[in-house]
């Protein structure tokens, strides 16, 4: 277990959903947070926010798909205690009539901007033999979703990356973590298409990104390799994990009866 008063945390994505609410519980619980996105202005009344809770917070204009700006970040951060690679976006709709660019775009930000961090952050983490790296994946990135194709590949993608990295580099004193929301009430709708996704999957309500977020603050004190949330959303993922094909047929048979209401 890990004080998080005092830490220096890096959470990308922080200027809106998620990101966000993960910076005002980081600070709540008193770690020092340096935040990027793109949208400065945003990310400056998030800081303030922060440092209004009592905490020291910083903001840094930085688009993850870009490896200097990845490098630039983690190194104007100092040594990183913790970074949260939470910058994502979404696009749904069937694979068939997708945008090959917008399928592209999800893996460059889900995916590489992911990967671009956490390769930024590593040397230092490894060079001190300490660090968490807390990953936001999603339930999409444990079972594939119709009409989220090209979202669920960028978040299964992040989640065989994390697996990996988790082997590799536990024994040399870093821990990485996954958290995987479910539906989340944020902006994230604003792309993401909600009558794309099955009809099955509307049923959960959304949870508010706070949850998401003390999740996240969870993951980064306890080290935990994988939070699944909603409950009903960790049952399913064990049910899909499990017998794959079952999930998969209820979900398809549970969408088509709520689809022709
Ligand atoms: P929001 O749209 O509210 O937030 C997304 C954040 O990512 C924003 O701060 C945005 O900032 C940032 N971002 C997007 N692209 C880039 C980029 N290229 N470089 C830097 N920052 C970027 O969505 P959420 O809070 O819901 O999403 C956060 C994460 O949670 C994502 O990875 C998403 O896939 C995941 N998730 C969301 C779920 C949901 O239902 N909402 C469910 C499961 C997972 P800016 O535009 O300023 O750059």
């Amino acid at each position: 277990m890990m004080e998080l008063t005092g830490k220096r945390v890096v959470i990308t994505g922080a200027s809106s959903g998620i990101g966000r609410a993960t910076a005002l519980e980081m600070a709540r619980r008193g770690a020092h947070v340096v935040l990027a996105a793109r949208r400065l202005a945003l990310l400056d009344e998030v800081a303030a926010a922060c440092r209004a809770l009592g905490t020291q917070a910083s903001a840094i204009a930085a688009d993850v798909t870009r490896r200097e700006d990845c490098v630039r970040l983690i190194a104007a951060a100092g040594d990183v205690d913790v970074l949260v690679n939470n910058a994502g976006f979404g696009i749904f709709g069937p694979i068939a009539a997708a945008n090959p660019d917008d399928l592209q775009a999800m893996m460059e930000t889900n995916y590489f901007g992911m990967v671009n961090c956490t390769q930024a952050v590593l040397p230092g983490m490894l060079a001190r033999r300490s660090g968490t790296i807390v990953n936001v994946s999603s339930i999409a990135g444990i079972m594939g979703y119709a009409g989220m194709g090209g979202y669920c590949a960028s978040k299964f993608a992040t989640i065989g990356f994390t697996e990996a990295l988790r082997d590799e580099v536990l024994s040399q004193g870093v821990r990485v973590a996954l958290v995987c929301p479910g539906t989340t009430e944020t902006e994230f709708f604003h792309t993401a298409e909600r009558t794309s996704m099955p009809g099955a999957s509307r049923l959960i309500p959304g949870i508010p990104p706070e949850r998401v977020a003390r999740a996240i603050c969870d993951a980064a004190e306890d080290g935990r390799y994988r939070r699944i949330l909603p409950l009903f959303a960790a049952i399913y993922m064990r049910i899909k994990e499990a017998f794959p094909q079952l999930a998969h047929l209820l979900m398809r048979r549970a969408s088509s009866l709520m689809e022709r209401r």
